[in-house]
């Protein structure tokens, strides 16, 4: 049925929209969640006329998913309301510098309404944070933060004809024992300024006349708990700050500082190539800060850190006057109370469809750091895809058979494009061949044989800042064009029943990721497996940040910070 409204799909949107045939061009194609077809004019009329309320869309966050969709919209068709407990939007991937001073936290914020305000659209803001999501009834429920001083928090609800749901995750503890009560995390701008003073205080303190060398230690002995490149990133800046600036400005205390690294894992960034994971481990040897593997923290007391050593069994305490905790995320309460409501249990976000709108619910998206997109399978549709492409019926395909609709398969199930891209296969035709060198034509168990390991190419999208701008960015782009299909405005997904969709699925396009590593050098892998380590990439990295600040005002405000951190050092007052 659904590869059959393929095969269809021309002549039937000729036939239904005849107002359509000459402007609407069809791109692609197919499956499962059905036909993507794509409007590129305006159709001659509309059902809706005089239908003039604008639609209400509720936001609720202002972080990258949020911002990038708020900050793409240009329609005017649209009431946008954004809710959000920070008025403003945080570059993330700058909080470890924020951390110790090599940039300031103002210089990487943006106030949320004058984001809006560029954007010329009418754009309303709540402080509030949304505690409750009804999709039945179309409401959420929010609250502000506001201290008592101010009149004590606000309650207030919302109706939406849309929503879109970007609020993000928050640090995962995994239930381990004392981190909420003893750990710091690195997630919000608020964080690394604790952090920061923290640092400080412990210098302060271990400075006193009267502290025992014992006591000294411990003080400045730093933990960081997860190798990823948050948890790297803030050791490498801290390694800087105390050797570029604090043992000067506290001579005596410098041999007492110890950092040290603990991963649960075979190795520290794991997601990166096994060059970089080798550099980074090797000059974080060099440079003495203590990286231990497959170190799983069990316990976290105020004044100790217990960890399970896998190659031993022991359990090994170290104390510390600092533990930063970055082992990853997991769901916000508010966003596992809305999944137990759509049955989607047991899953570690709102689960969407490849347009982004969560499964079960027609007028809901959720894109970022609390949403992951249901991938389709190949194999699941597998034999109906060999039927509509063996058009003639004769239960084998040949390679002409297969040209057609090779296009719309890539398209559909990227995790195709991935495998021919793998095994340096130009195209299908290619990979059918390997499966039967002999012949031209292959039958559906080769045609399976062929695919079946296709699929395993399918991941999921980390969760990261590129991702959730990305996701941001396409949305807004079909709330922009929605309105050009007036005919049908009930949203950007489907066509009232036909399983034919107008917009093309989302799809992730990588552009490569950095990993500082302190000492002027970062370790660079972009797309193609390039990799880069050292000082230019440092400079790579210094001109994508800037290039990716989301104000003019900010860029300027990251790039005097560096010059001046160059020229002047870090400030280590304590305020
Ligand atoms: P967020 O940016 O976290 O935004 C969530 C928003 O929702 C916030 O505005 C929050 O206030 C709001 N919110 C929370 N609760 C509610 C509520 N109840 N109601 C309404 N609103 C709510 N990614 C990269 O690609 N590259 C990097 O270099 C990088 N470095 C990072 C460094 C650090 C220290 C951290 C913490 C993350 C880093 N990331 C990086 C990851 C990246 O920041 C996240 O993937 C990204 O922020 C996800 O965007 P989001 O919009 O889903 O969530
Ligand atoms: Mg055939």
């Amino acid at each position: 049925m659904r590869w059959s409204s393929f095969y269809n799909t021309t002549s039937r949107i000729f036939h239904e929209y005849p107002s359509w045939s000459k402007s609407v061009v069809i791109c692609t194609v197919i499956s499962g969640g059905g036909v993507v077809a794509y409007a590129d004019a305006k159709p001659a009329q509309s059902d809706n006329v005089g239908h003039n309320r604008k639609k209400k869309v509720v936001v609720l966050g202002t972080g990258w998913a949020g911002t990038s969709f708020v900050k793409n919209m240009k329609s005017s068709s649209y009431d946008i309301h954004v809710v959000s407990p920070r008025n403003y939007f945080a570059f993330t991937p700058l909080l470890p510098s924020v951390t110790c001073g090599t940039v300031e936290a103002r210089s990487v914020v943006e106030p949320i309404r004058s984001i809006s305000r560029k954007s010329g659209l009418d754009i309303q803001f709540s402080e509030a944070e949304c505690y409750k999501i009804d999709p039945k009834n179309n409401k959420v429920y929010c609250r502000s933060g506001q201290d008592k001083k101010l009149g004590g928090p606000e309650e207030f609800s919302l109706d939406y004809d849309y929503l879109v749901i970007a609020m993000g995750a928050r640090s995962n503890t995994f239930n381990t024992p004392g981190v909420q009560e003893h750990a710091h995390f690195l997630k919000e701008v608020e964080d690394a300024q604790r952090i920061r003073q923290t640092v400080i205080n412990l210098f302060e303190r271990a400075s006193l006349p009267s502290l025992s060398e014992e006591e000294k230690r411990k003080l400045l002995s730093f933990v960081i708990v997860g190798g990823g490149p948050t948890g790297v990133e803030f050791a490498a800046e801290l390694h800087d700050f105390v050797h570029e600036d604090l043992s000067i400005l506290y001579p005596s205390l410098k041999d007492y500082v110890k950092i040290t690294l603990l991963e649960a894992g075979d190795h520290i960034l794991n997601m990166f190539d096994k060059r970089i994971t080798e550099f980074a481990e090797e000059k974080f040897s060099r440079d003495g800060t203590d990286v231990r593997l497959g170190s799983m923290v069990v316990k976290v007391s105020a004044n100790e850190i217990s960890a399970k050593e896998r190659s031993t069994g022991e359990v090994v305490s170290i104390p510390h006057g600092m533990v930063v905790w970055s082992t990853g995320i997991g769901p916000r309460p508010e966003i596992l109370e809305f999944m137990k409501q759509l049955g989607q249990i047991n899953r570690r976000a709102i689960v969407t469809d490849e347009w982004l709108r969560v499964e079960g619910c027609d007028n809901i998206y959720a894109l970022g750091d609390c949403a992951t997109i249901n991938q389709r399978r190949v194999m699941e549709d597998i034999a109906v895809i060999f039927s509509k492409a063996d058009k003639d019926n004769s239960r084998t395909l040949d390679i002409k058979e297969f040209q057609d609709v090779v296009g719309d398969i890539i398209e559909r199930y990227p995790q195709v494009g991935i495998y021919l891209k793998k095994n340096q296969m130009k195209d299908m035709a290619t990979l059918l061949n390997k499966s039967q060198e002999s012949s031209l034509t292959v039958d559906i168990e080769y045609f399976k044989e062929a695919l079946s390991k296709v699929d395993s190419q399918m991941k999921n999208l980390p969760a990261t800042a590129q991702v959730a701008s990305q996701q941001g960015i396409y949305l807004a782009d079909c709330f922009n064009r929605m309105e050009l299909c007036e005919k049908y405005p009930e949203g950007p997904l489907r066509f009232r029943g036909t399983g034919r969709h107008r917009f093309h699925p989302f799809r992730y396009k990588h552009f490569g990721q950095f990993a500082p590593l302190g000492g002027e050098q970062t370790a660079a892998q972009l797309p193609g497996d390039w990799i880069s380590i050292g000082h230019s990439s440092q400079w790579l990295w210094y001109s994508v940040y800037t290039s990716k600040q989301v104000s003019w005002r900010t860029r300027a405000l990251v790039v005097s910070d560096w010059t001046r951190r160059f020229i002047f050092g870090r400030d280590s007052s304590r305020i």
